[in-house]
This record gives structure tokens, C-alpha cells and sequence, in this order.
């Protein structure tokens, strides 16, 4: 078969220079690159852009008139400047050129056209130097136009797509290589079956590119883009489709919990029952264990839903089949406290081999990168000879050295933070394929869950363990009522009055040398402070003001990223055994930290943080019996954005709905995640936010068409679709790395 012209290079088709152009600008390298270059906007015919939106250094391509022509001597040197005024009939844009006076006779007032550059600024006045431009023809007989044949090429129709362009090649030009493209193709391979484009009513892909390159009204580019977004989405889903079929078909050790084993004595000696979602679920993650196929899949849970506990009954059915189970945790924390709750609840059982352990027990090890090299070795060894049924740890766990025994389960918590290569770099630790749980604190919505974590199966915690008591959570508005924030640490001291104890959250460390910056954890930085003027509160200054001032008389500690792992842990130990009163720490408390007698908390500059890490925060108080109680104390006014976001935290305490909330001040790519840099350049028109239903019917599309050929040995062009994507993919991971 000769190649197809779509994937020919652009040279095929035009000069050279213009292809290098095309190449090294726009990253245009086949005629399908050009033609998937689709219009940014269009222009309509008659319509002028609004030219008080132009942005400073943007490189813009605005549809505009022209208002005076008016040229000058320079003074200081010799030379002519023509200074051209267009303007939209109310916001002006000047245009300057050098030396070309001749440009008047083109230039006329009256003439509209489309005038391309870069946005800058001069004596005040935004302004365009040497812009490219292409005049409009003012009827069709005139032949005065300097280009006319371009022009009336360019502005057949009565919509003008409007390219992404560089300075060398500005938007006509490349609508110009875009159109002879379109002269040409002829039929083109479509990646949708003909079938699926049937049942859902969409035009083939040249159609679709005629559609959006020459649209006769608006509806064609409609229709057009309903194509090519659902082309995207079915694309991604047959890829992860096909991911989920082949780990489904990997073999894997069924782990089955022995009758009377270590999963009953544990069920046994819990405090408490379990929720019906936890119970619901932990009947799914056992089913799926016992298969001789791997489990993959996401928890993902409201905040305090108890993740935890469904994870260690996971864990335990594999121990109790002789296997052993990793928990891999984002911060070191986090990870220490797994692996001190996990112990406390597992009681006796987790003693094996000690006097008073039991004898259906096991042992659980911690390994994280700062623990010292004694505790560290003997941790080691308990891994490699299995006497570690679970074992607890941060990235350390990945690290080559770290042999299983016999690696059964992999957990992963708070997934978020980790990119997919860490999630196999584990999995790749077992000598058949381990079964795999992910955990999101973080409520995600389904379009998301469906696009980062597609290849996974989704389970869901909604409800709270019963007997939790809510939370309430105020805007502090420390700026304009400096009383408030006084009224703030009075009721902190009420807490503690009380027994419990609270929490002081702050954005930055801090330090003495004033070389630090935010405790910033891949992908949790808030969206940015509206109050300039000032760095942000640190913990190391807020600290002891605190306990000099408002706060005198508590014990009070400090918890933050950059502390030794003994004295993080410390810090934690003490503060949940009730030593301490007041932990001020970073933002290290987001995720995870349980300790139930905590019941405040304040959050100091909250207008730093994001919404959904606002809601993890507060997710620490109202753990126990207790009320809970969050203050978000902010200095921004009022009718700011950042005020309208802290209060919409406070209005709710359902995450999915947040998430949501959250979702929509972010850009795409955030997220998609760092770790999807790949998946983020195939989706050039789908928006994760925006097309859920596009999304939900791309996936049952893929899943039915990947059963049913799961080669895809039916869909060449299909086949080769999905093949240049997962290359996109890798060849992104392995630049970065
Ligand atoms: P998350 O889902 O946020 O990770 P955790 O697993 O940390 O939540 O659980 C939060 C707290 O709720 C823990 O102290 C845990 O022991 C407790 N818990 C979990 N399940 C229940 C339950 N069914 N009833 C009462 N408390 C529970
Ligand atoms: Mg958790």
C-alpha cells in the first residue's frame, strides 16, 4: 500500500522554505499535521476583532479598519515612519513601519483587512511594528488590492479561519497551505470505524477537515468539531481499552483469605463497623483478588470516608494467602503515620515472632529515604525474607535494591502524586504481575477518572463512617477586620480548653537565610495569592509569634517538609498522642494525617491554597466525635475571586462538588497531571472539563469495539492512530526523563 498523501511530508505539497517554516514554528510535519492545525477562531466577514482584548507580547491576527495614515520624517535619523491607525469602531491599534511610505497606496483609510503581528507597546499606545497584513477586497472587482488573488482566495468564504501563526508565517499563509491541502487529499483513511461513526451520526474525517478549514456558516464548524473531538476521546479510550484487556489477560496469583486467618482476627478486633461502602467494596477487592488475573483499580473517596481500613483488609487477605502487600504513600508523613495506625490496628496480630504476638500475624515495615541505615537495613531484610507480610514506604520502595519476597499487592495512596511509570516501576517488583489498588483522596470527577486513570476500574466511597460530626467552616477576613483573626485564636484556645487539639496551617516554611519557597508538592500549589506586597505566611516565623502572642501557655510544635524524618515523625507522635496542643505546619498535613482529637483548624493566607487542598485540609478536623471547626483566614477583599473561592468552600463539604468547582479555575493541563504531558498534546480540541458526554460515549464505543477485535486486526487505520498516540506518550516520558 503507498503511503496515504495525509501522511506525506508538507513538502509534497509546497516550497520548502515554507515547509521548514511549517516545521520549525508549528511543529507541522506531515500533510496530516496541517490539516489537524485547526482554525484557533474565525473571523467573520464584515465583523471586527475587538481590539481592547489584545494582549501585551501575544501574537495576534485581528480583523480590523483602517482609520489615518499618517507619515513623518524621523528625527533622529534619516527616514520615514508611516504610522497607521486601524481601528474595531472603538479600541485602536497602531501599526508602524519604517521606510515604506509606498505602503499608503495600499493603506487607505476605509480598508479593512486582517493585520497580523506581535503586540507591543510604544509611548503608551499598543501598537504593531512591521505587521504582515492582507487588505480585504472592498468589492469583488477590485483590482486594486496588492495581493488580489490572495486575497480573494484567502476570504472565500464568509467565515475566515484564523490559525495559530508565528511571525514567519502568519495566519494566511498558513490558511493558504491548510487550502492547498484540501485541493488535494481526495479520500481520506478515517480512525473511526464506519460503524461507530454511523450509530453516532458524524462525517467522515475529510469532510470533517473541509468542514472546519472552510466552513460556509457556523454549523459546519460544529458539526466538524463534534467529529474530531469524539475522534480524540475514542482514540485515548481504545488505547486504555486495550490496556485494561491486556492486564486483564496478565496471569497473576489469586490471593484468597484463609477461613479463620488474619483477615477474620482482624475484622474481629476493629472498633468499629464498617460502612456499607467499605464493606461493598471490600467484597469486590476480594472477588478480584482470588482471580488469576490482575486487579487494577481506583478507590477514590471523600475525605475521612475510610479508605484506609479497606485497603489493609485488602492487604491482609494477602498476607493471610502467604503473600505480601506494599503501600506506597507520597510524603514521609503520611507514610510513618500508615505505618503507626496500621500497627495499632492490626494490635497483637502485627507481632509475629514476638512474645505476645500472635501466631496467624505478621510484621509491617516502614522504609523511607531518611530513615537511619540500622532501622533501614533490618526493614530490608524483613522485606527480601517475607517476614514483612506488609510493608509501608515512600518512593524508597521503588528503588531497585528493594527485593520482595513475594509481592502479591501493590496499594498506592493518594495517587495524584504519582505518575504512572511509579505505579509500574512497583508493580514490576513482584515475579508475576501483582494486583494493584490505587487511592485518590482527592474526589475526581468521572471524566477525569475516565481519562488519567482509564486504564483502572473505579470504585467510589461516598458516605462517612456514621457518627462523625460536620464540619464547620468560616472566611476569616483578617485585612479588613484585624479583630476577627484575634477572635480566631481566642476559639483555637477554647479548643484546647476543651482537651483537643487544633491545627495552624501556613503556605511557605520559612527560614532564617530567607532562601525557601512555598512546601510546594507536585501538583498541589494553590492558584495564587491576591495579596501582593507581602511573601506569604512561613511556619518558622508564624511559630513563634504565635507562642509569644496569641497562643502563650500551648504546647506548641512545628511540622513541615524540610524537617529530618525522625523529627517529622516526632512531631506527629507527640501531637497524636496529645502532647502537643498546636501543630503549625505546611501544607505536609494536607493528605492523610489522622489524629481524631484534632478539632481545629486554621488556616492562615487560605487565598494561597487551592479549593479541593482547601477541602483536604479541613479534612484533618471533625475526625472523632467532636465538631470540627475551620477557619480560613485571608487578607484579600471581599469581592475578590480568591474571597469567592474560600467561600464556596465554606458553603460545602461535598468534594466531588469542589472538585468540580476546582476543575473549572484550572488550566488542562494541570489537570491531566505532570505526568500526562503525552495524553495532554493528543487532545488538541477535547476539553476533560467540558465534554463528559463525549468521553462517556467514546469509552462504551471503544470497550464494545476492542472486545469484540482486540487487535484491532479490523481497524488498520484505527490500529495506527492508537499506535502514534502511545508514541506520542512515551516519547514525552522519555524526554522528560
Ligand atoms: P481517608 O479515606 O480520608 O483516607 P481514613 O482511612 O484516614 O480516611 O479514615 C479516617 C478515620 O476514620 C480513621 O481514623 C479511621 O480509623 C476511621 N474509620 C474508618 N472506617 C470507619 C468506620 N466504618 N467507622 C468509624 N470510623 C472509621
Ligand atoms: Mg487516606
Amino acid at each position: 500500500m503507498k503511503p496515504a498523501l495525509i501522511d506525506q511530508p508538507v513538502g509534497a505539497l509546497i516550497g520548502d522554505r515554507t515547509a521548514r517554516a511549517l516545521g520549525n514554528d508549528l511543529a507541522i510535519e506531515t500533510v496530516g499535521d496541517l490539516l489537524r492545525h485547526y482554525p484557533r477562531r474565525y473571523a467573520e466577514r464584515g465583523e471586527l476583532t475587538d481590539l481592547d482584548s489584545l494582549q501585551v507580547d501575544e501574537h495576534v491576527t485581528v480583523m480590523a479598519e483602517v482609520a489615518s495614515v499618517k507619515a513623518r520624517a524621523m528625527k533622529q535619523r534619516k527616514g520615514t515612519v508611516l504610522e497607521v491607525v486601524v481601528t474595531d469602531g472603538r479600541g485602536e491599534l497602531t501599526l508602524t513601519f519604517f521606510n515604506q511610505a509606498w505602503r499608503q497606496r495600499d493603506l487607505r483609510v476605509g480598508r479593512r483587512g486582517l493585520f497580523s503581528g506581535k503586540v507591543g507597546v510604544f509611548n503608551r499606545k499598543r501598537q504593531l511594528a512591521h505587521p504582515d497584513y492582507v487588505l480585504v477586497a472592498d468589492s469583488a472587482d477590485d483590482q486594486e488590492a496588492p495581493d488580489a488573488a490572495e486575497a480573494a482566495m484567502t476570504f472565500a468564504g464568509s467565515l475566515i479561519p484564523v490559525y495559530p501563526a508565528s511571525a514567519a508565517l502568519p495566519s494566511w499563509r498558513v490558511a493558504k497551505c491548510v487550502q492547498a491541502a484540501l485541493d488535494v487529499i481526495g479520500e481520506v483513511p478515517d480512525p473511526l470505524p464506519d460503524e461507530v461513526r454511523r450509530d453516532l451520526g458524524l462525517v467522515g474525517l475529510g469532510e470533517a477537515f473541509r468542514l472546519v478549514h472552510r466552513p460556509a456558516a457556523r454549523s459546519d464548524v460544529a458539526r466538524a468539531r463534534e467529529r474530531l473531538v469524539f475522534e480524540e476521546a475514542f482514540v485515548l479510550q481504545v488505547e486504555l481499552a486495550r490496556r485494561r484487556a491486556a492486564s486483564a489477560a496478565l496471569p497473576a496469583v489469586p490471593r484468597i483469605a484463609g477461613e479463620g486467618g488474619l483477615l477474620d482476627a482482624f475484622d474481629a478486633r476493629l472498633p468499629f463497623t464498617l460502612t456499607d461502602g467499605q464493606r461493598t467494596i471490600g467484597e469486590v477487592l476480594a472477588a478480584e483478588l482470588a482471580r488469576t488475573h490482575p486487579m487494577h483499580r481506583l478507590l477514590q473517596g471523600e475525605v475521612g470516608s475510610g479508605k484506609t481500613v479497606v485497603a489493609v483488609r485488602a492487604m491482609l487477605a494477602v498476607v493471610d494467602a502467604g503473600g505480601q502487600a506494599a503501600l506506597l504513600a507520597p510524603t514521609e508523613v503520611l507514610a510513618q503515620q500508615h505505618h503507626r495506625s496500621i500497627t495499632e490496628l492490626l494490635g497483637p496480630l502485627a507481632e509475629r515472632g514476638l512474645l505476645g504476638g500472635s501466631d496467624t500475624g505478621t510484621r509491617v515495615a516502614l522504609l523511607t529515604g531518611s530513615q537511619g541505615s540500622a532501622a533501614r537495613r533490618q526493614a530490608l531484610l524483613d522485606v527480601t525474607s517475607g517476614t514483612a507480610g506488609i510493608v509501608v514506604g515512600t518512593h524508597a520502595l521503588l528503588q531497585e535494591h528493594v527485593e520482595f519476597f513475594d509481592l502479591g499487592l501493590v496499594v498506592v495512596d493518594e495517587q495524584h502524586r504519582f505518575g504512572v511509570e511509579q505505579r509500574a516501576a512497583l508493580a514490576a517488583k513482584g515475579a508475576k504481575p501483582p494486583h494493584v489498588l490505587v487511592m485518590t483522596a482527592t474526589p475526581i470527577p468521572r471524566t477525569v477518572a475516565m481519562t488519567v486513570f482509564g486504564d483502572l476500574e473505579t470504585s467510589t466511597l461516598r458516605e462517612l463512617p456514621a457518627g462523625r460530626s460536620p464540619i464547620s467552616t468560616h472566611v476569616v477576613p483578617a485585612g479588613e477586620k484585624p479583630h476577627f483573626l484575634e477572635r480566631a485564636w481566642h476559639r483555637l484556645r477554647e479548643e484546647v480548653a476543651a482537651g483537643h487539639q487544633a491545627y495552624v496551617v501556613c503556605p511557605r516554611i520559612g527560614d532564617a537565610q530567607g532562601d525557601d519557597g512555598l512546601e510546594a508538592v507536585a501538583g498541589t500549589e494553590g492558584p495564587g495569592s491576591a495579596t501582593p506586597g507581602r511573601p506569604p505566611l512561613a511556619v518558622l516565623e508564624v511559630a513563634p509569634t504565635l507562642a509569644e502572642g496569641p497562643l502563650s501557655g500551648l504546647r506548641l510544635a512545628v511540622l513541615h517538609g524540610r524537617l529530618p524524618a525522625d523529627q517529622k515523625d516526632d512531631a506527629m507522635r507527640r501531637f497524636a498522642a496529645g502532647e502537643v496542643d498546636v501543630l503549625v505546619a505546611t501544607t505536609v498535613v494536607e493528605v492523610g494525617v489522622d489524629v481524631p482529637n484534632a478539632t481545629a483548624m486554621v488556616v492562615l493566607d487560605a487565598d494561597r491554597f487551592g479549593v479541593s487542598q482547601l477541602h483536604q485540609l479541613r479534612g484533618r478536623v471533625g475526625r472523632g466525635s467532636a465538631p470540627g471547626l475551620c477557619l480560613l483566614v485571608t487578607d484579600v477583599p471581599d469581592d475578590s475571586p480568591a474571597a469567592e473561592r474560600l467561600s464556596a468552600v465554606a458553603a460545602t463539604l461535598d468534594g466531588f462538588e469542589l472538585a468540580r468547582l476546582d476543575l473549572e479555575q484550572r488550566r488542562e493541563g494541570d489537570v491531566l497531571g505532570a505526568t500526562q504531558h503525552g495524553r495532554r498534546s493528543s487532545l488538541r480540541l477535547l476539553s476533560v472539563l467540558r465534554d463528559e458526554s463525549v468521553i462517556v460515549r467514546a469509552r462504551e464505543a471503544a470497550s464494545a469495539l476492542v472486545a469484540a477485535d482486540p487487535e484491532l486486526s479490523e481497524h488498520d487505520v484505527l490500529r495506527a492512530a492508537v499506535a502514534s498516540l502511545v508514541d506520542a506518550e512515551r516519547a514525552e516520558y522519555l524526554e522528560k526523563a
